[in-house]
């Protein structure tokens, strides 16, 4: 006899615990007074389920625990280095592989090297810290998603894919002026959703027509690849670390935080295939990041991201992360709560826009309901919407185009039941929807201004 049993069983057990903080609403009412009504400030002590975001937050397993050990502290050519050069490019081929504290170290070196006034570096959708390198050296980011990839109830399998035509369109005209096209997989502010293999391969091509060099922004490219294996025809027997390395191979480079798919508690690194560009890239690294065998990291980070980048593509892990995230997704769906579909693979992002018509996008509806899971529940979650991107470069300020909550999930850090707790808490919220108020903002500094805004309610 065989059987199809449908619980979602989490491809580890647990060997080391953490213990909770449980809190009261009363505390947690005046913890988030105190914070400026900005999750960012809060203790993460008076959070219960910290769905901030699923960067540098997953937990590691008993054999990155181990690799630690092997960790080897030489200022130059350590061995863990070229432990971790070597995972590097099992999987991204590219000729140089440069290694930084985190994503946006990468990013601020590439930007540094060829952004500039005039540049113009088009993406599927920028992430926040990609826009603000991108701008920081006055360039400008544009954002060319498939319209699909704009409506959150869509249900097209590949929401992050880019408009190809519209890339076309912009290399003809301006393609003097861009330095890189980047594409962000999974696309993160975009909802989590997949770019296809057909359209990387489409947005290569253009990108080689052109002569313009071809990025990734691969933060969760083992999550993507295994959307490619479920989703896309063809792509079902193979291994995910062939689709891995064959989107690589469609690039010239990547940036990337290993914070996310390779289970690092921090890390990063930029990798491409031109010499030129990588000897800039490393004199400015040596300046801000350390020597170009170690970057911003300790040897010991280098062997446990070499480990962790083996465990990211494994099949049964990937299979039970989507699945788990989808569950999360499936069940708010159900319960009449507004969610990003389909459902994408680190993080569910709930419809602020939807939930609450009645909070106009300037008074943030993702923060609104942001502070009212936190405050109900203590789960803590991310605007991804007016708050985080209404600010523009000219200083205006205009509604984003969509307002989002995103809920992160951690990877391999909570059970089912922690889940269950959550999906209790945001079902709970969305049914009193109609008592949330808006917020203004008191505070913000000139970058990035989600991090520490501080704001009051409204009314
Ligand atoms: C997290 C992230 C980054 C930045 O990486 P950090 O390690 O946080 O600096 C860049 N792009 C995307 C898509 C990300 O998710």
């Amino acid at each position: 006899m065989s059987y199809e049993f449908s619980t979602i069983i989490e491809p580890f057990r647990i060997h080391s615990v953490e213990p909770l903080r449980m809190t009261t609403p009363e505390r947690r009412r005046a913890a988030i007074g105190e914070a400026g009504y900005n999750l960012f400030s809060l203790h993460a002590d008076d959070v219960l389920i910290d769905l901030l975001t699923d960067s540098g937050t997953g937990a590691m397993s008993r054999d990155q625990w181990a690799a630690i050990q092997h960790g080897d502290e030489s200022y130059a050519g350590s061995p863990s280095w070229f432990r971790f050069e070597a995972a590097v490019k099992d999987l991204f081929p590219f000729r140089h592989v440069i290694p930084t504290h985190q994503g946006r170290a990468a990013e601020k070196i590439l930007f540094t090297a060829v952004g500039g006034p005039g540049r113009v570096v088009p993406s599927n959708t920028h992430f926040d810290t990609t826009r603000a390198n991108v701008e920081a050296t006055g360039a400008e980011a544009v954002d060319l998603v498939i319209a699909e990839g704009l409506d959150p109830s869509s249900l097209h399998p590949f929401k992050g894919n880019m408009d190809l035509e519209a890339l076309d369109g912009l290399l003809r005209e301006r393609g003097a002026d861009v330095p890189v096209v980047m594409v962000t997989i999974t696309n993160n502010s975009g909802g989590g959703q997949p770019v296809s293999l057909e359209n990387l391969r489409g947005i290569s091509a253009i990108c080689r027509r052109h002569g313009v060099p071809l990025f990734l922004d691969a933060c969760r490219f083992a999550e993507n690849a295994w959307f490619i294996h479920e989703r896309e025809a063809g792509q079902g027997d193979r291994d995910v670390a062939d689709i891995v390395r064959e989107i690589a191979g469609l690039a010239d480079g990547m940036t990337m935080s290993a914070k996310k798919d390779p289970f690092g508690n921090i890390g990063g690194w930029l990798a491409l295939n031109d010499d030129d560009l990588a000897e800039r890239c490393r004199n400015l690294l040596i300046l801000t990041e350390g020597f170009p065998t170690y970057g911003g990291l300790a040897g010991r980070d280098l062997e446990a991201l070499a480990q962790g980048l083996s465990e990211a593509v494994s099949h049964d892990y990937l299979r039970y992360r989507i699945r788990s995230t989808t569950y999360l997704g499936d069940a708010l769906d159900r319960a009449g709560v507004p969610v990003v579909k389909p459902i994408g693979g680190h993080a569910v992002y709930l419809d602020a826009r939807a939930l609450l018509p009645h909070i106009a996008p300037l008074a943030y509806p993702g923060q609104a309901l942001a502070v009212a899971l936190y405050e109900a529940g203590g789960v803590r979650s991310v605007e991804i919407g007016s708050v985080m991107f209404g600010r523009h470069p000219d200083g205006s300020e205009h509604p984003a185009p969509l307002e989002l909550v995103r809920l992160a999930i951690p990877r391999r850090t909570y059970t089912q039941s922690h889940i269950d707790y959550v999906i209790e808490v945001v079902t709970a919220v969305a049914c009193d929807a109609q008592s949330l108020r808006g917020y203004q903002m008191v505070y913000e500094p000139p970058a990035l201004r989600h991090f520490t805004a501080r704001f009051e309610p409204l009314g």
